[in-house]
């Protein structure tokens, strides 16, 4: 698990900035190319080890927003004016990604990270439910400056083929925010997939249509969640009466704008029991579904507080999750199951399993040290605690998994 976080020397700045950090070598051969939109010489903050700034100290006269270096100042090196170092942990920030900087602040965020698939553009902290195990609880708040910060981190990321996401809190809630970074993805990152968590409710007004059809992404898709075959199930879960029928709307309008939708359902006591129903129901009436994803809980946020609500062991649903998963397979519809270690599922399921936890969230426990499995396993979030752990957790032998390996083929 790879940190997005960690402080920093004290560093000079008045402002928040968002910089793009390049070692000495990339900034030679592609300069500003480096970043895949517009970008200036003080957008960079250029990479330089401990042993290249004593031998090279006249780099510091490199015309950029300042430097970097990923150990302790060495003693008598000159420093810039803002010059990262000595850091809390020196594998966070890594040549490539884009971090953010807040004045008065020590602390450094990575918005970017080179290479990852778990890189997300963050919306908005909003959001017009109130789902009983929300991991990022909805703060009622004016917090349209996501969008040009948002705005600003697309210029500065890397072109290349990483999927990138969109989420919040509700993202559909700043509408125009929204449209716009979608435009401005498909004109700079060209290669990048999107994919945008929403719960599709906003989208029950006609006029997305329109708008989602003139964008025109090729390679946009849609997480909206669906909990349940009924309204009453639904509403419950996510705490919003009439939530269902406009998620429902929502679905067809984004079907009749020819975007790629994914259902998402989040596995707990209260979903699991229906399951085969509502896996009936998303291919009867929403045959433009492209991929249904089951996914296990995140035990952060509210579904903390709802534990007692919530809290299923995952080998008490494994029949239920089978039937909707291999009903669902076996009319030809692409089914994930997100967030379940291996050892929690039968090896016949293990075809469906995804490592599905983000890098810098995904976290193995003691057990998980000696099991053939680790390498393929989603393993836990971090947020993990013996009360949300099962009975079933058990280190899988080299046999045991050869089971789960031949079945996922
Ligand atoms: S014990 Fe093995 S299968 Fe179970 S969670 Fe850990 S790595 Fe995954």
């Amino acid at each position: 698990m790879l940190a997005k976080e960690t402080h920093f020397a004290p560093h000079a700045i008045t402002e928040p900035r968002l910089l793009k950090v390049i070692s000495v070598e990339e900034f030679i051969e592609k300069g500003l190319a480096v970043c895949a939109g517009d970008a200036c010489l003080s957008d960079l903050l250029v990479w330089l080890p401990s042993d290249m700034l004593l031998q090279n100290p006249h780099l510091l006269s490199l015309p950029v927003a300042g430097f970097i270096t990923p150990g302790t100042l060495p003693e008598g090196a000159q420093s810039a004016p803002l010059h990262l170092h000595s850091p809390s942990d020196q594998q966070v920030v890594q040549p490539g990604d884009v971090i953010a900087l807040t004045p008065s602040s020590t602390l450094v965020r990575v918005l970017y990270r080179r290479g990852s698939d778990s890189n997300l553009l963050f919306m908005t902290d909003r959001c017009n439910s109130l789902c009983l195990m929300c991991s990022q609880p909805p703060k009622d708040i004016d917090d349209r400056w996501h969008i040009e910060e948002n705005l600003r981190l697309i210029d500065l990321m890397d072109a290349g083929e990483e999927n990138l996401g969109i989420s919040g809190g509700e993202p559909t809630l700043y509408r125009d925010g929204l449209l716009e970074i979608l435009a401005k993805c498909k004109a700079v990152l060209p290669e990048k997939s999107i994919h945008v968590l929403s719960n599709g409710r906003l989208f029950k007004d006609p006029s997305w249509i329109a708008a989602l059809s003139s964008l025109g992404h090729p390679q946009l898709s849609w997480g909206i969640p669906l909990y349940a075959d009924n309204a009453a199930d639904h509403d419950h879960v996510v705490q919003a009466a009439g939530a269902y029928s406009e998620t429902l709307q929502g679905l067809y309008n984004l079907a009749r704008a020819k975007q790629i939708i994914e259902i998402r359902v989040v596995l707990s006591r209260l979903t699991a029991p229906r399951l085969p129903e509502l896996a009936h129901y998303v291919f009867r009436n929403l045959p433009f579904v492209r991929h249904v994803a089951l996914m296990g809980i995140e035990s952060t946020g509210l579904a903390r507080k709802h534990h007692e609500a919530l809290w299923i062991d995952p080998l008490d649903y494994q029949e239920p999750l089978s039937q909707a998963a291999w009903f669902l397979f076996n009319r030809g519809v692409p089914v994930s199951i997100y967030n379940l270690p291996l050892c929690l599922i039968p090896p016949h399921l293990s075809r469906f399993a995804r490592q599905s936890i983000s890098d810098w969230k995904n976290l193995f426990i003691d057990a998980c040290q000696q099991c053939a499995a680790i390498d393929s396993c989603s393993g836990f979030f971090k947020s993990h605690t013996d009360r949300w752990q099962s009975r079933g957790i058990h280190p899988l032998s080299t046999v045991a998994y050869e089971a789960y390996a031949r079945s996922a083929l």
